[in-house]
């Protein structure tokens, strides 16, 4: 089933304790594009670059089925560039610097062929932007899911909370969580969040796995636990592209199968933070990912005596 994607086409430049990368490839789209790119071929992508932005990397997204005819570039523009260090607890990090760029004046037009698009992935970028994209779609999608984070928390709360009242999956991780409700405690800060909109809450927890909860209910995925972690950064919007992409292959949206969703999910993300930038996602081999989702199996499998 198609896929539309939006999100963040960017620069990053990313310090952690392993080394520093300076304007390598990033942003939330192309990380969930990349991780949805291993369950399905019918991605769209709604985004935008300055002319700054490499033609070669265009065409690597193209190659592996991602469809660019929603990524608008603009002439004389400079691309979005976000830059952060990690703490030695690589769950913590500091932004440096977010430069918009071409972001600031972004006002997306769908190509008509992306309106019916049965999944949605409303990545991370302004709220006012996701909003313009949902404005433009037919109503009739089976799934909308939004990541997003406490920047846009801070700099345009009211826009926020107008996509929030509209999706049915919000990935964010477990201070977004407490910032947005209020609460402390993950459990009551859902109940909260389910209030405000979406059926189903996932919350990103970094190296400590991630949360589902649906009325009433909590299923917990861990994340895998790797030697070493080269960079973190994407990891949850690679998580958020392999939890789309995976519903959109299957075409099931039951909480059942949110749950398998959820495993591919961290196996994509587990892949993503073991090199810099998008460059594990680039190949990832059927065996590698058959094998990554046996570890995880292994991992949480035991028999209750
Ligand atoms: P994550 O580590 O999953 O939070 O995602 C990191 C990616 O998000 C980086 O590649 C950045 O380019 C991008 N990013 C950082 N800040 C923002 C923001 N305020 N809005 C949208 N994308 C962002």
């Amino acid at each position: 089933m198609s896929l539309l994607t939006i999100g963040t086409v960017a620069f990053d430049t990313i310090e952690t304790p392993y080394g520093k990368a300076d304007r390598v490839i990033g942003g939330a789209c192309t990380y969930i594009s990349y991780a949805a790119s291993y369950f399905t071929k019918n991605i769209k992508v709604v985004s935008i670059v300055g002319d700054d932005f490499p033609e070669s990397e265009l065409e690597a997204m193209r190659k592996r089925g991602i469809n660019l005819d929603g990524l608008e570039i603009k002439m004389g523009g400079k691309t979005f560039f976000w830059s952060g260090k990690y703490h030695s607890n690589m769950n913590r990090r500091d932004t440096l610097s977010t430069e918009l760029n071409v972001l600031a004046d972004f006002n997306p037009v769908l190509p008509a062929s992306y309106k019916s698009s049965q999944f949605v992935m409303l990545g991370n970028l302004t709220p006012e932007i996701q909003l313009s994209v949902l404005n433009q779609l037919d109503g009739n999608q089976k799934l909308i899911v939004m990541d997003t984070m406490n920047f846009w928390m801070d700099v345009a709360w009211d826009a926020l909370m107008k996509v929030v009242a509209r999706v049915d999956v919000l990935t964010i991780n477990d201070e977004e969580a407490r910032q947005m409700s209020g609460e402390y405690s993950l459990v009551k800060a859902a109940e909260k969040i389910h209030a405000m909109g979406p059926r189903f809450l996932i919350i990103k927890k970094g190296e400590h796995g991630a949360l589902l909860f649906s009325e009433g209910e909590i299923f917990f995925a861990p994340a895998l636990p790797l030697a070493e972690v080269y960079d973190p950064t994407g990891a949850g919007d690679t998580f958020a592209g392999g939890f789309i992409g995976y519903l959109a292959n299957t075409g099931d949206i039951s909480y059942e199968n949110m749950k398998n969703a959820i495993i591919h999910g961290s196996v994509m993300a587990s892949f993503c933070v073991e090199k810099f930038s998008i460059e594990r996602l680039k190949n990832i081999s059927e065996k590698d990912l058959n094998d990554r989702l046996n570890a995880f199996k292994r991992l949480t499998h035991f028999d209750l005596k």
